[in-house]
């Protein structure tokens, strides 16, 4: 419907989507296993094991400090775009504001209206190929409707809103520029293949609307925008909005009740822009 992802050529960022975005095990680093301490040590305590011991040349320098481990970028609180832990809201804009992935493509699936231009980052895409297959061997096919939505296709979109509703109603329903979670190409709006509820709060009620809020998490989504939880998202409910979070933290939010990613991640509420 645009011509707006074929802008998506900085390719620099992420050489990929860093599957394994969220490291397993903590302690992952070089295990110290430089406690050569001479067996039967003859002095006690005495830290010293400056042991000349052959002719080696100069004995390693005391065990290497952790100094040098690959720090996962402490400042990076959410809000890199690259990670699957971003958090985008009406407080933590984009950074850049006009940025773009470089893995974009659109997954196999059913595709209602508009979706033709849905594509996704690579692991959200495989994602949803996965969910929409699973939904449909439970018997309810489901469409997808949009997924990465540029800079610039935003500013038409948000535009629409505030000429529709005025800025304070746009602001309800739809993100200013370089504020959606749609930028990211980790969100995805999902439809019923009967199409009357689409984008609307009765898709809740629809059988693919029952099926995502029970379901999305086993393939790595969260229904970002859940009722009463407006005054933490800034968005009314969305019940065909899904976010790709990866389904560690998906299963877990699901098995602690949390309903919004900003109280899960422990961010400030993002009830309105700043
Ligand atoms: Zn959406």
């Amino acid at each position: 419907m645009r011509t707006a992802f074929a802008a998506a050529g900085l390719v620099l960022l992420l050489a990929a989507c860093s599957p394994g975005a969220s490291g397993p095990a903590a302690s992952s680093g070089p295990v110290p296993s430089a406690t050569t301490t001479p067996a039967a040590g003859t002095r006690g305590a005495s830290p010293a094991p400056a042991e000349p011991e052959k002719d080696t040349p100069a004995p390693p320098p005391e065990p290497a400090p952790p100094a040098t481990e690959p720090v996962p970028a402490p400042a990076e609180g959410h809000d890199n775009p690259a990670r699957l832990d971003v958090v985008v809201n009406k407080t933590r804009p984009l950074k850049p504001l006009d940025y773009a992935p470089a893995d974009l493509r659109l997954p196999a699936v059913p595709l209602g209206p508009g979706g033709d231009a849905a594509v996704v980052r690579d692991a959200t895409a495989g994602a949803v190929e996965r969910m929409f297959a699973a939904a449909a061997a439970d018997g309810v096919p489901m469409t997808l409707l949009s997924g990465f939505r540029s800079y610039q296709t935003q500013v038409s979109t948000y535009q629409h809103w505030v000429n529709v509703n005025g800025q304070a109603g746009a602001d309800r329903v739809s993100a200013r520029p370089g504020y959606s979670e749609h930028q990211t190409g980790l969100a995805v709006d999902v439809g019923d293949p009967d199409g009357s509820c689409n984008l609307s709060a009765c898709f809740g009620d629809t059988a693919a609307g029952q099926w995502v809020a029970r379901n999305a998490h086993r393939f790595g989504f969260i229904v970002r925008y859940q009722p009463g939880q407006e005054s933490v998202t800034g968005y009314a409910a969305e019940p065909w909005h899904l976010r790709y979070v990866g389904k560690d933290v998906a299963a877990d939010m699901a098995d602690r009740g949390v309903e919004a990613l900003e109280t899960y991640f422990g961010l400030p509420p993002a009830p309105d822009y700043r």
